[in-house]
């Protein structure tokens, strides 16, 4: 059955089936998830469904490495050997394999090594870098997502890419895969506007790869440079844009001399994944970000509480079939409107929609410069028996327009007690303090200006 027309009962087995795999693999290859089902007093074993995996409590970056020490990021990363493989390779690999050790063909162990050994790392993170690492298996996962990319795009071998992104970024690194499933040349300049003019001098591309923040600042700058852009049919934003990078992107692409089937899609891989899921060209960007089910497992928590949630909230994400670095139950710092499961009205694909993503909303820039996740300070604040309400208000000081994060809160009885005890829990759960602490009343907290992030979380701009 195609991938993108599974029914939802046909996709529900086959998810089920490969949580059970995949929480075999990582509870046993990996060391931050061996000790993380001990101390949930979670066998892996009992694991067994999307359901079940769904009441593991949900984890970030900063559960995995407190500190924000790229190095501990390592822990997620599966370490097998022959055992594990013969464990979780599935059923065609494994017997093509027990084939060749049967013969002593020299090919076995490359098998193996292909499944179990990191080969590859690429860059991501929010309040911190950290590599992730790729198996020769889950490069060839990002290959053959990145040819579906291609198609939910509308792009077929025909159609060449240059890709103005970071180089080494997860982004860059299934952008490149994604070229090379689906056939199609692909150009990696770098960020700077020079060498993209330059490279789309020399091949002009009818899909240009570009982080969404940096889109209409790009085309203004290849328009200036006189770079042909006339072949140019798809603008694809990397990171899910806002509706202004989205405005500002459409408006500059019109101004540069596009073919006249030109569209702004966007694309976007979550914080601490590699696939990247994109919106279908049919729907001109209105439906969503179309995801792979039989590789991601996409679920949502209250950002707040950590909680699962049917309501909007935060993406947590859970990789079935890679076996590099491993997320289960993963808290990408991404807020979503919903996710829908419905067939998709542009393109009829019935695989799950990431509606109204906002990218990393919930990790701020600060004005020390530090980013500050704001997912620990709610932690801290949630629950506790001295506040009667909270909230945390993030925005720009009018003084300078610098990034400050305010901690609103309502205690129940000492207000003195309850702010030096927050502040110490959450500088503890984040590693540094908000820019400032209020002491209100209850009441008040309601009619606190900005837009809401989550109930308690505001942003003002
Ligand atoms: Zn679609």
């Amino acid at each position: 059955m195609a991938w993108d027309r599974q029914s939802d009962k046909a996709r529900q087995r086959l998810q089920d089936q490969l949580v059970r795999e995949q929480v075999r693999a990582v509870a046993a290859g990996s060391a931050y998830w061996k000790k993380r089902f001990a101390d949930i007093a979670r066998p892996a074993a009992t694991v067994t469904t999307v359901d079940k995996l769904g009441s593991v409590p949900a984890v970030g970056e900063r559960d995995v490495s407190p500190t924000g020490d790229p190095a501990a990021m390592a822990a997620l990363v599966l370490h097998g050997g022959e055992r594990h493989f013969a464990l979780h390779a599935s059923g065609p690999t494994l017997r093509k394999a027990l084939r060749k050790k049967a013969i002593r063909s020299r090919e076995y162990p490359r098998i193996v090594a292909r499944e179990t050994r990191a080969t590859s790392y690429g860059w991501t993170g929010l309040g911190f870098r950290y590599p992730v690492a790729s198996t020769r298996g889950d490069l060839d996962v990002l290959a053959r997502t990145g040819a579906r990319l291609w198609s939910v795009i509308g792009a077929t071998a025909d159609d060449a890419m240059v890709a103005a992104v970071t180089p080494g970024s997860v982004e860059h690194e299934a952008l490149h895969y994604a070229a090379l499933g689906a056939g199609s040349p692909a150009l990696f300049p770098g960020v700077d506007p020079a060498e993209v003019a330059l490279a789309a001098t020399l091949a002009p591309p009818t899909i240009l790869a570009v982080a969404a923040p940096a889109a209409a600042e790009l085309l203004a700058a290849l328009q200036e440079a006189g770079t042909p852009l006339r072949q140019l049919r798809t603008l694809l934003l990397i990171g899910a844009p806002s509706e202004d990078e989205r405005a500002a992107a459409r408006r500059a692409l019109a101004e540069v001399g596009a073919a006249g089937d030109a569209v702004v899609l966007a694309a976007h891989v979550p914080s601490g994944g590699r696939l990247l899921w994109a919106e279908c060209r049919p729907s001109g960007g209105g439906t969503g970000l179309h995801s792979y089910p039989d590789y991601d497992l996409v679920q949502l928590v209250d950002a707040e509480t950590g909680e699962p949630t049917t309501d909007a909230g935060e993406l947590v994400l859970s990789q079935l079939g890679l076996r590099g670095s491993a997320l289960l139950r993963w808290r990408t710092g991404d807020l979503v409107a919903s996710i829908d499961h419905a067939p998709c009205p542009a393109c009829q694909r019935q695989v799950p929609r990431l509606v109204g993503v906002r990218r990393a909303a919930l990790v701020v820039a600060t004005d020390t410069g530090r980013p500050l996740d704001l997912r620990s300070v709610a932690g801290a604040l949630a629950g506790r028996a001295d506040l009667a309400d909270w909230r945390v208000v993030v925005g720009s000081r009018a003084r300078d327009g610098r990034q400050q994060v305010v901690v609103h809160l309502a205690p129940t009885s000492d207000p003195g007690e309850a702010a030096v005890g927050a502040a110490a829990d959450i500088r503890a759960a984040a590693g540094m303090l908000p820019s400032q602490l209020v002491v209100a009343e209850d009441g008040d907290l309601g009619r606190l200006a900005g837009q809401p992030l989550t109930r308690r979380m505001l942003v003002r701009r």
